[in-house]
């Protein structure tokens, strides 16, 4: 069967293939750089990671587009917290972002563009708009008026026939329910960054920024557009209605959601603090490879449920694969092929591409290799196992790998390079307590390395601990 993703569009599952020839035009919502990203967006990341390697895989050219959104209110606020310009302070997340997706073996998109390199395409997008009669100005500032495009909420599958002109919003994130005019340019605002522009001195909203730069590098209709579910509404909701009032054609064929990362039944997020960031986790130890491996594990339109035990498991199965790996390299064979396990090969490899091609489920893809590893292991032990059958097996492992790419170790120590870690190694009330009692315990055995390492992830997370006369008391601080 052929390649098939769910479309948020149309709510279906649909065939895909590219609108002209072999390549695929992508564009992908990059990260807001005003902090160390969480593990919770680099799930979204990982899956359009495994996209784009899918879709090459499936012989397809990539021409994948990233914006950095190095503009926008909460960069403002911060950057003028620290007393630093906006370049000075995005410059050193910007690198964060890109050592921790290396690290993490994300590909760079074909184009990763910054928001702030593009103020005249978004200039040049507003002023179509504004002679199309779709914006309005207020107070220096230019909105989009949404009653101008009837097919507002088509994509986020909302009703908005009965919403109220001329109510409008400024900040670039708002509730589901609420279909506003949105802000296309922000007119400057006191001591805030601006641009001198036609539009007047000011800056752009978030929505034009992907709008502008999905054109100006994939034209005016793309294959994918990717991102995390949080953004269908309103932010892909208000990039369609921009795009659309400015070429009457269809922004994009496909859309792509990925589901959350959550931890302990609540979306990880940085405003309610609960989020680990890829240098909290490296910090305590944890292997790239392993995280890689949790985050592209599940299913990307499936929530995923973060826990501990879960990257200890993931590890634990990459290096069960690697075990695998030496054995097929280390074994003496007797020679000749074993039919059975030739044929084991041959459906694994049909069962990973199958599952991929279904919509990205990964962890189908996974079971077959799993599967394949066991039934070979077993193999082996057997002595069925023959010289040309390893060529198979090390066959399976880079179908499996080209895709997933856990199979190599990271170099050791590497946990982190140019920054420091946010400082919020996020803990459970019931994580701190089982960590206290092996903390106690590794004291008993007189394990010192173990207890000082638990004692300094308590440290990371912020946990205070007091040893008073009724045993170990510990609070947040
Ligand atoms: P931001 O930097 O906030 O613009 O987010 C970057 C990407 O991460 C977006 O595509 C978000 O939808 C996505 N994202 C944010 N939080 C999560 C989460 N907990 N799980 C998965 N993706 C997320
Ligand atoms: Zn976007």
């Amino acid at each position: 069967m052929a390649l098939r993703f769910y479309n948020t569009l149309t709510q279906e599952i649909e065939t895909f293939s590219p609108l002209t020839g072999n390549t695929v035009r992508m564009y992908t919502c990059g990260p807001t750089v005003y902090n160390f990203v969480h593990i919770g967006n680099f799930r979204t990341f990982t899956f359009q990671d495994i996209l784009r390697r899918w879709l090459r895989y499936r012989g397809y050219d990539l021409r994948h587009v990233m914006n950095v959104t190095d503009v926008e209110d909460k960069i403002i606020a911060n950057a003028a917290k620290e007393g630093k310009s906006l370049e000075d302070y995005t410059q050193r997340y910007t690198k964060a972002f890109f050592e921790d997706a290396a690290k993490l073996r994300l590909e760079q998109p074909e184009h990763v563009v910054k928001a702030t390199e593009h103020i005249p395409v978004m200039i040049e997008a507003i002023q179509q708009l504004s002679q199309n009669g779709c914006t309005y100005v207020s107070e220096g500032s230019t909105y989009f008026r949404i009653s101008t495009f009837p097919e507002y909420g088509k994509l986020s599958h909302n009703d908005f026939s009965g919403i109220r002109s001329g109510a409008r919003v400024d900040i670039d994130e708002y509730d589901k329910a609420d279909a506003r005019d949105f802000v296309l340019w922000k007119a400057r605002k006191n001591a805030e960054p601006y641009w001198k522009t036609p539009l007047g001195d000011g800056r752009p909203g978030w929505h034009i920024e992907c709008s502008a730069m999905a054109m100006k590098y994939l034209g005016e209709t793309l294959d994918i557009h990717a991102g995390g579910v949080d953004l269908a509404f309103p932010h892909h909701e208000n990039e369609i209605a921009q795009s659309e009032s400015i070429t009457h054609r269809p922004f994009s064929r496909f859309w792509l959601h990925s589901e959350h990362l959550h931890i302990e039944s609540q979306k990880m997020s940085k405003s309610l603090g609960n989020f680990y960031t890829l240098r909290d986790l490296l910090k305590m130890g944890y292997r790239p490879e392993a995280i890689r491996y949790l985050l592209a594990s599940v299913p990307y339109r499936k929530k995923l449920n973060f826990t501990f035990e879960g990257l200890t498991a993931a590890g634990k199965t990459i290096k069960r694969l690697r075990e695998f790996e030496l054995r097929l390299a280390s074994t003496k064979l007797r020679p000749g092929r074993n039919e059975q396990a030739s044929e084991r090969a041959s459906e694994a490899i049909r069962t990973f591409e199958e599952s991929l091609d279904d919509n990205l489920n990964t962890a189908e893809a996974l079971a077959a290799v799993f599967e394949y590893v066991r039934a070979m292991n077993n193999a082996l032990d057997h002595y069925e196992f023959q010289e040309e059958n390893r060529w198979e097996a090390a066959r399976v492992l880079q179908v499996f790998d080209g895709i997933f790419d856990v199979l190599k170790p990271s170099p050791q120590g590497g946990a982190d390079t140019a920054d420091s870690a946010s400082g919020s190694a996020y803990l459970s009330d019931s994580e701190i307590e089982t960590l206290l009692e092996e903390r106690a315990q590794a004291r008993k055995m007189r394990d010192f390395a173990r207890s000082d390492e638990i004692r300094a992830r308590l440290q990371n997370a912020g946990i205070l601990v007091e040893d008073t006369k009724d045993g170990l008391r510990w609070k947040r601080r």
